[in-house]
């Protein structure tokens, strides 16, 4: 049995949420070293993206593997609550997809960087985070993910843009 209550739940999610991840604070960093000016979690752009990047109409979403569903090592259902857990996790999905849809009507590109990027036994070699990201920035795909692989088109996932071990070789 889960020991919180629903309302006791809802308001830990809430409070975790309000917590810049790790993820976050990274994919900050990267876009301050870059000299971009951003607003976090604007209100007025739809899914309300992590960040938003008006000079060159950019959103991007640091998603948490879990709570976004991410088919990847560092995703596991919860063994207990698992109904409450799949709808919730479900509503996300679709709530993201909503977003992602919203966005492209607004000719707003968007870029979805995965916690797997650089968390977990798959993670990126750190100093490639911010190559991708760039890359991304300065292509022309309209969404783009980086995940644990690289950096990929979001319509058309398995052709990875930039392959991490390509990349790797560059720098190296
Ligand atoms: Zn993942």
């Amino acid at each position: 049995m889960d020991v919180h209550d629903r309302k006791t739940r809802s308001k830990n999610m809430r409070a975790i949420r309000s917590k810049s991840t790790k993820l976050e604070t990274s994919v900050k960093k990267v876009l301050e070293t870059l000299s971009l000016k951003m607003v976090e979690h604007p209100k007025n752009i739809p899914g309300n993206p992590d960040y938003f990047v008006s000079s060159l109409n950019i959103a991007i979403f640091c998603h948490g593997c879990f709570w976004h569903a991410h088919e990847c090592s560092l995703f596991k259902l919860p063994e207990t609550q698992r109904e409450f857990w799949a709808k919730k996790l479900r509503e996300n999905t679709v709530r993201d997809l909503k977003a992602i849809r919203l966005l492209s009507f607004s000719e707003i590109r968007v870029l979805i960087i995965w916690e797997c990027a650089i968390k977990g036994k798959e993670k990126l070699p750190a100093p490639l985070l911010p190559v991708l990201l760039s890359t991304w920035i300065n292509g022309k795909y309209q969404i783009g993910i980086i995940n644990s692989k690289g950096l990929a088109n979001y319509n058309a996932p398995d052709e990875v843009i930039c392959q991490t071990t390509k990349l790797l070789n560059t720098l190296r």
